[in-house]
C-alpha cells in the first residue's frame, strides 16, 4: 500500500510531490492525460514570483516535475484515475486494468476548457475551432486570416494578443461590453491596433458545416437582438474553465459547479483525501496559488499519516 497518490500533474500536483518527497513519503503522480496541465498550453507566464522575465509554461512545468523526482517522488504518465473507492485503510484507485492502494489521496485533478455548446462547434473542432492559441496559432490554415477569440477574461486576452502574430485581424468577442480582465492584459490586447473588440455579443453557431472547416461565427448582438455572421478562419475559444471532478460526484463535496470544497486546511469530507489546486479554486485559480495549495495538501496528507 503506497502512503500517498496525487492525482493530476499541474502546479499543485507537483508542489505536493515535491513536499511529500521530501518528507521521505515516496508519492506517486498520476499525471492523467496531459502532463504538465493548463500550463503548458500558455506561453510565457509573467506573474508567477521569481521570473522576473517570465518562463516559459511548459519549462515551468517540467522543472518543477523534476525537481519533484529528484526528491524520490514516482511518476506514471498519461495515467488517469478512472474511479476511487474510498475506505480505510486504503483508497482504491482504479486506473485502466489495475487498482492502486494509497492512505492518502491528493486531488489536484485541475480544470478543463468551458465549451460554447453552439451547433457546429464539436463539429469544426480540430477545423478551425480550438481551445488553445498557443497550441495552434501558428497553423498554417490561420495565417494572415481573420480570426475569432471568444470570452472577456485574462485567457482570451492572452489568446488575442498572441494571435495578432499570425491573423490578419482578431475579432475579440465578448457577451458584455466591459472585460473581466485584469487591467495590464486588458490595455494590452485593446492597444494593440489588430485586435477589434466585439461588445455584446454572443456565438449563436460556427458556420462552415458545409465547407469542412470554420468560415465564420453567427452572432447575436444582445443589446439589439440582431444576428449578423463574422467571416473569420478560426474560433478560438476562451471562455473559462470546468473543474476536473466528475468521478467524484456524489462522493467527495463541491458546489454546483464541480468545485471541491475545502477545510478545515485541504480536507475533503472523505478521511485522508485532500483537494489542491483549480479542482477545488472557483476564486483565484493562478498557477502560484494552486502551488500553495499542493503544498498545503502535502502538510495535511503528511500530519494525517503521522496521526
Ligand atoms: P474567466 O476569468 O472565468 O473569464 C471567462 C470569460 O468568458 C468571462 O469574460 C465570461 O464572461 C466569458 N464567458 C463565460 N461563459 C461564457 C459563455 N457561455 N459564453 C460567452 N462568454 C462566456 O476565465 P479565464 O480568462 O480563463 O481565466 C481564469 C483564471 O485564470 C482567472 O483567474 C485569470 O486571472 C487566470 N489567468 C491568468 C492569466 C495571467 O495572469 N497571465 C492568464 C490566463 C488566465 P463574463 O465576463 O460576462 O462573465
Amino acid at each position: 500500500m503506497r502512503n500517498a497518490v496525487i492525482l493530476g500533474s499541474g502546479c499543485a500536483g507537483w508542489t505536493a510531490a515535491l513536499y511529500l518527497a521530501r518528507a521521505n513519503l515516496k508519492p506517486l503522480v498520476l499525471t492523467g492525460a496531459q502532463t504538465g496541465g493548463l500550463l503548458t498550453t500558455t506561453s510565457i507566464v509573467e506573474n508567477f514570483p521569481g521570473f522576473p522575465q517570465g518562463v516559459d509554461g511548459t519549462a515551468l512545468m517540467s522543472q518543477m516535475m523534476e525537481q519533484a523526482q529528484k526528491f524520490g517522488a514516482e511518476v506514471e504518465f498519461g495515467v488517469t484515475a478512472d474511479e476511487v473507492i474510498f475506505g480505510k485503510p486504503a483508497h482504491k484507485i482504479r486506473a485502466g486494468n489495475r487498482t492502486i492502494e494509497t492512505r492518502t489521496l491528493i486531488v489536484s485533478t485541475g480544470a478543463g476548457h468551458r465549451h460554447l455548446d453552439v451547433p457546429g462547434e464539436k463539429e469544426l473542432e480540430t477545423k478551425g475551432v480550438t481551445y488553445c492559441a498557443t497550441c495552434d496559432g501558428a497553423l498554417p490554415m490561420f495565417r494572415n486570416q481573420p480570426l475569432v477569440v471568444v470570452g472577456g477574461g485574462d485567457s482570451a486576452c492572452e489568446e488575442a494578443t498572441f494571435l495578432t502574430r499570425f491573423a490578419s485581424t482578431v475579432y475579440l468577442v465578448h457577451r458584455r461590453d466591459q472585460l473581466r480582465a485584469s487591467r495590464i492584459m486588458a490595455e494590452r490586447a485593446l492597444g494593440n491596433a489588430k485586435i477589434k473588440p466585439v461588445w455584446n455579443s454572443v456565438v449563436e453557431s460556427v458556420e462552415g458545416l458545409a465547407q469542412g472547416k470554420v468560415t465564420g461565427v453567427k452572432l447575436k448582438d444582445t443589446a439589439t437582438g440582431k444576428s449578423s455572421v463574422l467571416p473569420c478562419a478560426g474560433v478560438f475559444v476562451a471562455i473559462g474553465h470546468v473543474p476536473n471532478t466528475k468521478i467524484f460526484a456524489g462522493k467527495l463535496r463541491m458546489d454546483e459547479a464541480g468545485y471541491l470544497q475545502l477545510g478545515p486546511g485541504s480536507r475533503t469530507n472523505v478521511e485522508g483525501v485532500f483537494g489542491a489546486g483549480d479542482c477545488a479554486d472557483r476564486v483565484y485559480r493562478q498557477a502560484i496559488t494552486a502551488a500553495g495549495m499542493g503544498c498545503m495538501a502535502a502538510i495535511d496528507a503528511e500530519r494525517y499519516l503521522a496521526g
